[in-house]
């Protein structure tokens, strides 16, 4: 079956995101987990989350996958910001330990002017700080972490699989330990293109060169969209399914893969309700049991 669904609001709630994820024929979400400018969280309320989960587990919910706020820079210049980053990513996975057994994706960051090798380092010093005390707390593993595969928008790291590679070595490295129930990857369609992966044309020279690099059994998610940019452009701008370059044909041949059909695939599309109710029932129909 195809797991997919969009990035909710979670002002609501938990309950509230479920019953919505249902009303479009959805068996996952995302959401960001406090304000995606950063800022203060809203109190986990333990009766929506009870009934979240009786709601997901009745409805054979696959992985969410909860989106840390884009504002934080875990490799920024300034240790004020990156200390800032790693707590607030502490708390974030203390807020996910209410609801186990899912997925959290965070951006690595970007470098500015510091040189990608210094700001992979940042990011995977952050990564080893955050899982020691995590674990420390009792609250890891539950959750998986996830490095959201970037498009190269200014000094963004984790742009190439290399990249990504480097930060989870570097993590295990810092740790002392393998991290792989705890570290993994996000996939992102539109970045990886924007990011010089054609996936239009060579989908599965894409997906053989990130298990080279990476490996696959480190991919738990992927935010399926579609791009307003060509292959390369490094920009970062959504498009709906099938209305951008990289078209909904090859979008469709994702959702198929066999290295990738049963994640849970999350649209980060400009859409509103009924626009993702609309691509949600095209990809079904588009899916190959
Ligand atoms: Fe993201
Ligand atoms: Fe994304
Ligand atoms: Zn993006």
């Amino acid at each position: 079956m195809l797991h997919i669904g969009y990035h909710e609001s979670s002002s609501g709630g938990y309950a509230a995101m479920g019953k919505e994820a249902v009303s479009v024929q959805a068996d996952t979400f995302a959401f960001f987990t406090r304000n995606p400018r950063g800022g203060q969280a809203k109190e986990i309320d333990a009766d929506d989350v009870a009934e979240f989960r009786a709601f997901a587990a009745e409805h054979s919910f696959a992985p969410l996958v909860a989106h840390a706020p884009y504002t934080m820079n875990p490799c920024s210049a300034d240790p004020g910001l990156r200390e800032f980053a790693k707590n607030l990513m502490i708390d974030d996975l203390h807020r996910m330990s209410f609801t186990p057994g899912n997925l959290y994706n965070f951006h690595p960051g970007s470098h500015v002017q510091q040189g990608a090798d210094v700001g992979i380092d940042f990011t995977s010093t952050m990564l080893s700080e955050v899982i020691a005390q995590c674990k420390k707390d009792g609250i890891l593993p539950g959750t998986v972490i996830l490095i959201e595969t970037m498009a190269g928008k200014g000094s963004e790291v984790g742009r190439t699989f290399q990249e990504i590679c480097t930060i989870i070595d570097r993590t295990e490295e810092k740790a002392g330990e393998s991290l792989k129930d705890v570290l993994g990857v996000c996939m992102d369609s539109c970045h990886i293109w924007d990011g010089g992966y054609d996936i239009v044309n060579d989908l599965d020279g894409v997906i053989t060169e990130f298990d080279k690099v990476v490996g696959l059994d480190r991919l738990k998610a992927f935010h399926l969209n579609d791009s307003m940019n060509p292959c390369g452009a490094h920009k970062d701008r959504h498009q709906k399914i099938g209305l951008g370059c990289i078209g909904f044909e090859a979008l469709a041949r994702i959702i198929n893969h066999p290295a990738l059909k049963n994640l849970p695939f999350i649209l980060e599309t400009p859409n509103d309700h009924n626009g993702y109710a609309d691509e949600i029932k095209r990809l079904r129909d588009a899916y190959k049991e």
